[in-house]
């Protein structure tokens, strides 16, 4: 199974892997979301010229050779290329099965079942408060995740009073049988989330996501210690060193790896091998709907210690004009689950539309050191 080529397909913000083999495989996958265009230069530089004549039968071994050759460069963009090659391999690999990558793993769900997951700040209380309700009617979505506090705020909050309002009318107006979800995105030091958590405990909010710098795990295990609510983190993180670190020292009840920012489907595996073995469940990270979002359903789909739900982004194109026709068929969610068509591979193909817009590259055999 000789790798024989890689080719990119991207623009700003999103960027698709194509990987060809010398018997004729052809698998698909994608590099992390935003500065997609700088990522697939990476893909060239310092992915392509590592494995192109290489079999591509061991994924994990073709990571480590990446990671190795590379490694005075430990930073985001190795992994968000990385990723590209990693999924890619995965869709070729299942397709030789015949198998959907989740049942390759031996999951086999018909659904999985999903979180309404706003991504934005800016947006009143009342006005997120309205388009939950409509997306719980037309969707029939039993969990939401809102956003709380300021972005890296240091205790401020969007604007004053906006969380407990937020937390307050969302209760009100969605009702007791739904989950409610909040996401403070570093926004707090440890004094304040307590204080904050209390609160959301009050109104049986269930899960509350990154409540501190996500750099000071000693400053969210003070919270998660001191809360009855579980504590999430970690889609920042793709250093194995740091997810063994937040494991064994039981820094948050939730792990919420990226599979594009870790540097693809092996790596995230590996980060949810460790999470079962500390009997912690991993909610994964999936904030856009590219294929990030079909990724991470099927590791869900296929881990014993998957979460309650997974991520599903429910911004449209008026908030993301890019995520508009990459690949078909597109994410379908009926009664709060995503279904999932289990054809081979990811089960996509990608638009050639949208590929004939984008920025074009490829790297081949003789192209390698
Ligand atoms: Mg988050």
């Amino acid at each position: 199974m000789k790798i024989i080529s890689i080719e990119t397909f991207t623009n700003e913000y999103i960027g698709l892997v194509r990987v060809r083999t010398e018997e004729g495989d052809e698998g698909w996958g994608q590099t992390s979301a935003y500065n997609a265009d700088i990522s697939a230069q990476v893909v060239h530089r310092q992915v392509a010229p590592h494995v192109l004549g290489r079999s591509g039968l061991d994924i994990t071994d073709l990571n480590r050779e990446v990671l190795e050759r590379e490694h005075k460069f430990p930073g985001t963009y190795l992994y968000r290329a990385l990723c590209g090659l990693d999924t890619a391999l995965w869709d070729i690999h299942a397709k030789r099965a015949n198998k959907s990558v989740c049942q390759l793993l031996g999951g086999n769900p018909d659904s999985i079942p999903v979180y309404a997951s706003s991504m934005q700040r800016e947006i009143t209380p009342e006005a997120e408060a309205e388009r939950f309700l409509k997306l719980k009617e037309r969707f029939g979505y039993k969990a939401f995740k809102f956003r709380i506090g300021k972005e890296c705020g240091h205790d401020l909050d969007q604007w004053p009073g906006r969380t407990e309002d937020i937390v307050m009318q969302l209760r009100q107006v969605l009702g007791d049988d739904v989950a409610l979800l909040v996401d403070a995105n570093s926004a707090y030091t440890p004094t304040k989330a307590i204080e904050v958590g209390h609160m959301l405990q009050d109104y049986g909010v269930s899960h509350f996501e990154e409540p501190c710098p996500y750099w000071k795990p000693d400053w969210t295990r003070q919270v998660k210690d001191a809360l009855d609510i579980d504590i999430s983190g970690g889609e920042q993180d793709n250093d194995m060193r740091i997810w063994k670190h937040m494991i064994d020292t039981q820094v948050v009840n939730i792990l919420q790896p990226d599979v594009c920012y870790m540097g693809g489907f092996t790596r995230t595996l590996e980060v949810a091998k460790l999470a079962q073995k500390a009997h912690l469940p991993v909610t994964l990270h999936c904030a856009n709907l590219s294929l990030v979002t079909l990724f991470s359903a099927h590791i869900m789909g296929s881990i014993p210690n998957a979460g309650k739900y997974l991520e599903f982004s429910i911004e449209g194109l008026d908030y993301y004009h890019w995520q508009d026709n990459i690949f078909s068929p597109t994410f379908k969610i009926v009664e709060g689950q995503l279904l999932m068509n289990h054809k081979p591979g990811w089960g996509i193909e990608a638009n050639p539309d949208w590929l004939s817009q984008s920025n074009y590259q490829m790297s081949h055999e003789s192209s390698r050191f």
